[in-house]
């Protein structure tokens, strides 16, 4: 992309984080779809990424690091501040909200306000830190209000956001009651992108309910009086190259090995999710629970492997989960391990990249299976870990990838007769129809390359509506 524009990135998180190893700190990348799109961007074209400044961070405001080759700029917020801001808001209420959780969201004492001068600071940085022509891109839930806030002082730049999260219908969005500000927020971009379609038109239609804005649904357009502020699908993908060099990596490979010997003959189902209330991990474990009981020799031939990656944990809603998940897991193995063989394999923490591809190349069946979900990567990843066109992957309906991954096997994730059944499906669909939907599978999944979303997004962004 031609560098006509500076470049200037917005996110609650950085692309690098501070590690100490053997006494001494050292930056480290921090892992993800969004950091692997566009650091690389940055450091061909330059530009500036504002991040929270995280506690371990150096106690500086602004790096000059040279060897990234790009600005680094970060945001101080007050310990109370951010806590409202990061815990009491954007993880009690739009998490929630945006995933249609209504019964989660925690309105009571919602600390709104840290809400707002949260994104006041971020939009403060973010001008001190661009141009007057800036293509500047705000990322996610957590900053929903800094666009109009850039739009007041920048009327010249490009103002992109992206929402990584679903969006909601206005019949849930209409709970939140700072749903105006929210819009107005958001509207004093250029571009908002979604992952999906329905997520665009659930977006225009809040603009519509509770705004006084046209919206022209056809062109995807809201009019802000003569301003066009345009609605864009742009779903995510990952970095496929990456993921599927690293399935043929010999480390992996040695891994895999490893895996399968500890595993015996038995065939391996496998969950990765963060730990969250909309990974539906309860209910993917009473289906498999459903299936262990129903086909008795289910537990000499498959096992369930259920990685579990620590999240949130000082917000009550996901220490209550975590306990009842560990409850599950050990209740269905008391029941149901013979000696030597347990049918549940579960792991309480993150794995690196190097452990999580060998356990998706492990892998016979994935059992993606959210109550809803943005778009979810875990699904993506599975697939281009797949080299060998091979394995299953079941995906639930209500994730934005099954707008994309045709080729899998569909479920209704509280259907729980329906997921059973469909895993019985998946492991025994031959190996003809397994090769044939993976390697379709895989087609899209290149189709969604990150670098490609970032691309045409920032394309998009510079060249207007
Ligand atoms: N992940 C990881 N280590 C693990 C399990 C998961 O690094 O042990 C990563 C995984 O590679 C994926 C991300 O966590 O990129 C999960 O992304 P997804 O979109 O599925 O869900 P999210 O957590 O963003 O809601």
């Amino acid at each position: 992309m031609a560098p006509a524009r500076q470049l200037v990135v917005v996110s609650n998180r950085g692309p690098y984080r501070q590690e100490s190893a053997r006494g001494r700190q050292r930056w480290v990348r921090a892992a993800g779809g969004l950091v692997a799109a566009l650091d690389p961007v940055l450091i061909s074209q330059g530009g500036v990424w504002i991040s929270a400044k995280q506690a371990k961070d150096f106690d500086t405001v602004k790096l000059e690091r040279p060897d990234v080759g790009y600005e680094l700029a970060t945001v101080s917020l007050a310990r109370s501040e951010q806590k409202g801001f990061y815990d009491g808001v954007s993880n009690a209420v739009l998490w929630p909200l945006l995933h249609s959780m209504a019964t989660t969201v925690r309105l009571s004492e919602a600390p709104w306000s840290s809400y707002v001068s949260a994104n006041r600071a971020f939009a403060d940085v973010t001008l001190a830190s661009s141009k007057p022509r800036s293509l500047i891109w705000v990322q996610d839930y957590h900053l929903m209000l800094v666009p109009a806030m850039l739009r007041e002082k920048r009327s010249k730049a490009r103002v992109g956001w992206f929402c990584h999260v679903p969006w909601p219908p206005p019949d849930i969005f209409g709970i939140l009651p700072w749903r105006e500000d929210v819009l107005e927020g958001l509207l004093g971009a250029d571009l908002l992108g979604f992952h999906t379609d329905d997520f665009v038109v659930q977006f225009l239609e809040c603009v519509e309910r509770f705004t006084d804005y046209e919206v022209d649904y056809k062109k995807q357009i809201v009019w802000c009086g003569d301003r066009p502020v345009r609605a864009m699908t742009a779903p995510i993908g990952i970095a496929v190259r990456d993921r599927e060099a690293l399935a043929s990596d010999p480390g992996v490979l040695a891994e895999v090995d490893r895996i399968r010997q500890g595993i015996g003959h038995r065939r391996i189902i496998l969950g990765v999710d963060r730990l969250d209330y909309t990974k539906g991990i309860p209910e993917r474990l009473s289906a498999f629970e459903k299936f262990l009981r129903t086909d008795r020799l289910a537990r000499e031939r498959y096992v369930f492997v259920q990685v579990m990656v620590p999240s949130r944990t000082d917000v009550r809603a996901y220490a209550e989960l975590k306990s009842e998940i560990d409850r599950m897991v050990g209740d269905i193995n008391g029941r149901y391990a013979i000696t030597g063989r347990v049918p549940i394999h579960y792991f309480y923490r993150n794995l690196d990249q190097t452990q999580l591809t060998a356990h998706y190349r492990a892998a016979d069946v994935a059992l993606v299976t959210p109550l809803r979900d943005g778009m979810n990567l875990v699904a993506h990843e599975y697939v281009a870990s797949r080299v060998q066109n091979d394995g299953v992957l079941v995906l639930s309906e209500f994730a934005g990838s099954s707008h994309y991954l045709k080729d899998a096997l569909f479920v209704n994730p509280y259907d729980l007769d329906a997921v059973k059944q469909t895993l019985s499906r998946a492991l025994s669909m031959s190996r003809k129809e397994m090769a044939e939907r993976m390697r379709q599978l895989r087609r899209h999944v290149v189709k969604l390359d990150v670098h490609r979303w970032a691309d045409r997004f920032l394309k998009t962004l510079e060249s207007g509506v």
